[in-house]
């Protein structure tokens, strides 16, 4: 497990790269310049770490674009102590940036698989979410509700109830809804019963599934 100047050096280009696109918050930037993404690829896949790209990771899954990564992030806008959920743990790398940011974080994995080798992982990197769990997401996780931001890292062919109905008042829903496609939508919660929607572009993911392999 070793981090270079040379990785130090190629995610400060990969910061540059996701600023030039558009990501302004400097908490984001700071924790996508600080985790070794290459640590959460197979080692085959060394070099393409710091590209601005998405790559395959164990169980036909994978890591998502840092740009989509540091995306979503920004719109769910963490703060310090927040009680975050991510549904699709997968690497651990998207949760690895929710514990940079202070987030205490629940996250829920389908793929036992994943799930116990991120459960042992991320440790090793230092960050200590509050729970890993192995379950279906779109039942949310009602046990711990409710959460200052839920973000579903997989495309979800519709909006799971249980997300928007887990949200405290002014919590933000981030989620990739769409089929081949996914419209990024963000729900704010502003009353029992009132959200808000906005729609910020097109992104693809990997789906988010129902059934258990
Ligand atoms: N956040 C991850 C992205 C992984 S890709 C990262 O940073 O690497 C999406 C993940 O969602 C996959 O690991 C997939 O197994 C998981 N997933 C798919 N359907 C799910 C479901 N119903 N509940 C929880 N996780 C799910």
């Amino acid at each position: 497990m070793k981090d270079t100047f040379k990785h130090k050096g190629l995610r400060q280009k990969l910061v540059e790269t996701i600023k030039s696109k558009g990501i302004e918050n400097e908490n984001v930037l700071q924790a996508i310049g600080k985790i070794p993404r290459h640590l959460f690829m197979d080692s085959g896949f060394l070099d393409h770490a710091y590209q601005d790209k998405a790559f395959p990771i164990a169980a036909d899954q994978t890591i998502s674009q840092p740009y989509t990564v540091a995306f979503q992030t920004e719109l769910l806008q963490v703060n310090k102590g927040d009680k975050i959920l991510e549904i699709g743990t997968g690497s651990g790398y998207q949760a690895a940036v929710l514990c940079e940011l202070g987030a205490k974080l629940y996250s829920i994995e389908r793929q036992q698989e994943l799930f116990k080798k991120t459960s042992k992982f991320l440790p090793k990197l230092g960050y200590r979410p509050k729970k890993l769990i192995f379950g279906d997401g779109y039942k949310g996780l009602p046990e711990e509700a409710p959460f200052d931001g839920i973000i579903v890292t997989a495309g979800a062919p519709f909006v799971p109830k249980p997300l928007l109905s887990q949200l405290k008042i002014g919590g933000r829903l981030v989620i990739p809804v769409g089929d081949d496609v996914q419209t990024m939508t963000l729900f704010i919660r502003k009353g029992e019963k009132e959200f808000e929607k906005h729609e910020l572009g097109d992104f693809r993911f990997v789906p988010l599934l129902e059934d258990k392999n």
